[in-house]
């Protein structure tokens, strides 16, 4: 499916010349882009400053990864029966020396736009492989490590061949790492990334998809490519214990995963009510602040976490 994503500018409120104008219609289209794309919208002044913004965040950004500003942080991930410590996600932070911590909501679809996506998911990769040894050194038993890709980074030709060199530099088994897909990595059409899923699977790396039900979820692709795991996005699970309705999608959600062969992650788990739900309900593994936020150093934390018990 091919859409489109407009930006309009006017001669002469916007701008007096062509390039002046087709900056503005640049920013209006980045704006089109950001609402949900598939719009057209016009240029106004403050999506100049918007713009104004986001170059300086670019700048900033690109700065900060060469600088070494951004690191990961790690939020536990447990098995929903045993209650064992199964892996950890690896989550970008970005450390400003004046703005102080910067989410990635904000400079992730920065780094896309700009294609400095690429490296930076590169960077985190290879810091959270290299974190994973450590905790696996000392935990009792293998646990992983998750790390989310964006679509724009797994759509490299050479994506797979980074991974392969990021393992070997490291020195982690493919088995300890488990990338976090999005819907969005169909966009370079369902053969191709089948394909590139494939290769990484042969590796032995797992495969999750993550935040699903939230894009153009279309279930008919989802048998055919290689997943591992499902993650059920944590606005399903907001107010599942509170409205039947939510219950019943997230059970459904449950029960379509498991019917396909895919394990059952459960993110965004912040209460017990939630918590017993999606036990009862036969999810396979719970996130979620109620069992462990993020944190910058998981080595001191994985002895006690590997001993949780239901
Ligand atoms: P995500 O992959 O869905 O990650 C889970 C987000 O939910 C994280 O936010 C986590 O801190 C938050 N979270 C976890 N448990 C709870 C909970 O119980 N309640 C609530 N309210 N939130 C919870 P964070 O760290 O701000 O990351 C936001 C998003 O940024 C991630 O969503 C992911 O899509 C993206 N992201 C983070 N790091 C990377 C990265 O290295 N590469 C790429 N491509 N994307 C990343
Ligand atoms: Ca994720
Ligand atoms: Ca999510």
């Amino acid at each position: 499916t091919i859409g489109a994503s407009i930006g309009i500018s006017l001669y002469p409120q916007n701008g007096l010349n062509a390039s002046e104008l087709m900056q503005q219609a640049d920013s209006a289209m980045y704006a089109a882009k950001r609402n949900g794309k598939n719009q057209a919208m016009y240029f106004t002044p403050d999506l100049g400053t918007l713009v104004r913004e986001r170059l300086n965040l670019e700048n900033q950004l690109r700065e900060a990864l060469t600088r070494g500003d951004i690191h990961a942080h790690y939020q536990p991930e447990f098995d929903a029966v045993s209650g064992r410590l199964v892996r950890f996600e690896a989550l970008a932070r970005w450390t400003h020396p004046t703005l102080g911590v910067i989410c990635p909501d904000r400079f992730i679809p920065v780094a896309e736009e700009t294609g400095l996506i690429a490296s930076l998911g590169a960077y985190i990769l290879e810091l959270a492989c290299t974190e994973a040894l450590k905790w696996n050194a000392i935990s009792p038993y293998p646990v992983q490590v998750a790390v989310n890709v964006s679509s724009i980074q797994f759509g490299r030709d050479t994506y797979v061949e980074e991974v392969i060199q990021t393992l070997n530099r490291t020195g982690l088994r493919p088995d300890l790492l488990q990338l976090e897909l999005t819907e969005s990595v169909m966009i370079d059409g369902i053969h191709r990334s089948g394909e590139t899923m494939r290769r990484l699977k042969g590796l032995g790396i797992t495969l999750a998809i993550d935040d699903f039900g939230t894009g153009y979820s279309c279930l008919s692709y989802l048998p055919t490519l290689p997943f591992d795991m499902l993650k059920i996005d944590r606005s399903f699970v907001k107010e599942c214990h509170l409205r039947p309705e939510r219950r019943m999608l997230v059970q459904s959600l449950i029960s379509l995963s498991h019917n396909m062969g895919l394990r059952v992650i459960v993110e965004g788990v912040e209460n017990e009510q939630q918590l017993d739900l999606i036990t009862d309900l036969k999810g396979n593994e719970i996130q979620g602040y109620l069992l462990g936020r993020p944190i910058p150093d998981p080595v001191s934390k994985v002895l006690s976490l590997c001993q949780n018990e239901r």
